[in-house]
């Protein structure tokens, strides 16, 4: 049996996977069986920021495999302290919680809030979240996920859990009251369709906030990590939030979730009242390490605003060139989506099939969210595969 068959015989089919079967990766590309190289504009899902195998991460991995993986929270851990140490001194935060990924972040940030809400002696428990948005799949973070294809047929949710529109402050003021004890929300909703919340919308969040005095969560799993050519996306609107929740980027590949927490919200989760086995091990957080070192870098940042901008302006050529399906193009830093005018699932496949990596989300929006460390170059061979694609589809009408 191949990987593909036994995939299909063994494996829970909870994706519909492309035929393809990768063994290799270096930077932005991608190898399969058959030596084939892809090159990746996708990055595992906003996860590989510093490229495949980047050399830094592969040695600190291999260096700490050999030396001592885990302990348990039981103990200090020397790389958790370090890598904890880097987030908050190149955030607003002053605490870390470290986790395995974005839904237990998220999760995490919950409780948070109505722990917050239950020590002050508040009534409130409700969360506000919004309208299609995505914080993940287990119950708490798929209960304030905006998008009712995702929680379908898995109900009761968590109750006390009411949506408001994404950039409309004026729906969250119709829902706020002193029950509120957490606001969650994506800067950048990426799975919705990589749509930017605009400043004023964050500003008034962080004002509701405070006079309700409730916990602001930035959801920063996808956005976070120099993928919009800020270190975290809040540091683009002038509004710090109460929480921010990381993974993704984090380790580069390597499993971890973090929840990042300042002033009333640092010191809210005391020993006994949250906790993860992995969290924070000394494996994931030797790479978190690396991750933060390299990306943290002003001139890194800068660049991936600056490519962030070429790729944008390389779509918008697209566009003009194939108006009937490119509607419009936006995103931030290298989080870039091409709305399209018809689903574009047919688009990724053919792309995959020329040696490009792209994906499709919100069913009409091509997501390009490539390693950071990608050169013009590599860009300018990604659009012109693209360009193929649109070319083929164009014939093929
Ligand atoms: N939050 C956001 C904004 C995400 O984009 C995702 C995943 O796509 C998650 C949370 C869930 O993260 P994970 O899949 O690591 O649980």
């Amino acid at each position: 049996m191949n990987t593909i068959e036994k995939t299909e015989k063994y494996v829970m089919k909870t994706y519909n996977r492309y035929p393809v079967s990768f063994v290799k990766g270096k930077g932005c590309y991608l190898y399969d069986e058959k030596g084939r190289e892809y090159l990746d504009m996708l990055a595992g899902i906003a996860v590989c920021n510093l490229g495949h195998c980047h050399p830094e991460v592969t040695e600190a991995i291999c260096n700490q495999a050999k030396t001592l993986i885990h302990t348990s929270n039981l103990f200090h851990i020397k790389p958790q302290a370090e890598l904890a140490r880097l987030i908050c001194e190149n955030s607003f935060g002053e605490k870390v919680f470290f986790c395995n990924s974005g839904a237990e972040a998220n999760e995490g940030a919950i409780k948070l809030a109505r722990r917050y809400a239950f020590e002050k002696g508040k009534k409130g428990y409700e969360i506000i979240a919004f309208k299609n948005s995505f914080h993940g799949r287990t119950f708490a973070s798929v209960s304030v996920t905006g998008q009712g294809k995702y929680n379908e047929g898995f109900g009761p949710m968590l109750t006390g859990v009411r949506f408001a529109e994404f950039n409309n402050i004026d729906s969250v003021k119709e829902i706020v009251s002193e029950k509120t004890c957490g606001i969650i929300v994506e800067p950048i909703q990426g799975e919705g369709g990589i749509i930017p919340a605009t400043v004023e919308f964050l500003k008034g969040l962080r004002n509701i906030a405070d006079e309700i005095d409730a916990i602001l969560i930035f959801d920063e799993v996808q956005t976070g990590i120099g993928r919009t050519g800020k270190l975290f996306a809040y540091q683009h609107y002038g509004v710090e939030p109460d929480v921010m929740t990381l993974a993704k980027a984090l380790g580069n590949g390597v499993p971890i979730g973090a929840i990042v927490a300042k002033g009333k919200a640092a010191t809210v989760l005391k020993p006994g009242l949250h906790a993860s086995t992995f969290g924070g091990n000394f494996l994931a957080t030797a790479a978190g390490i690396k991750v933060i070192e390299n990306v943290s870098q002003k001139d890194f940042l800068k660049s991936v605003e600056e490519k962030g901008k070429y790729l944008q302006s390389k779509l918008i050529e697209l566009k003009k060139e194939f108006p009937h399906i490119i509607e419009k193009v936006r995103g931030t830093g290298l989080m870039v989506g091409a709305v399209c005018k018809i689903k574009c699932g047919k688009i990724v496949e053919k792309a995959l099939k020329k040696g490009l990596i792209i994906n499709c989300t919100a069913g009409n929006v091509i997501r390009f969210a490539p390693p950071l460390i990608i050169t013009t170059k590599d860009i300018d061979r990604g659009i012109e595969i693209l360009r193929n694609v649109l070319t083929e589809l164009k014939e093929e009408e």
